[in-house]
């Protein structure tokens, strides 16, 4: 199998390694430190991330509350997570860490706040 290239999104270093598959592991060259390991390995078999987006929000002075996901969702699922929190308007007052949206479409993940928002 020909080499492929990865950047680690780890951290802000961004290490550029290459990365061949053997056998049943992986060989990965250029990481700087052991998670660049781990990160090419989940990229290869099941890549998830972290949403962060906005909602829109009511009686508020801001016309969208910061949200995040509680934990990384399957990379092939963020567009169906973006549809569904765009479906949502919450109304003000919020807490950083509230819940706006429990177990989104099943995934196990809830959708929190990144931002206190008090009432106007
Ligand atoms: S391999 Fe390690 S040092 Fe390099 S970007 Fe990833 S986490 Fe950072």
């Amino acid at each position: 199998m020909k080499a492929q290239e990865l950047i680690c999104i780890v951290c802000p270093i961004g290490c550029h390694m290459s990365v061949e598959k053997k056998g049943e592991d992986y060989t990965v060259t250029g990481n700087g430190c052991p998670r660049g390991i781990a990160y090419t390995k989940k990229e290869l078999t099941a890549p998830s991330r972290t949403l962060t987006t906005t909602v829109k929000i009511s009686h508020s002075n801001f016309r969208r509350l910061p949200v995040k996901t509680s934990s990384e969702v399957p990379k092939e699922r963020l567009f169906d997570v973006m549809e569904e929190i765009n479906t949502l308007t919450v109304e003000a007052p919020i807490k950083m860490g509230d819940i706006i949206l429990k177990d989104v479409l099943g995934l196990g993940v809830d959708i929190v706040s990144s931002k206190n928002m008090p009432r106007v």
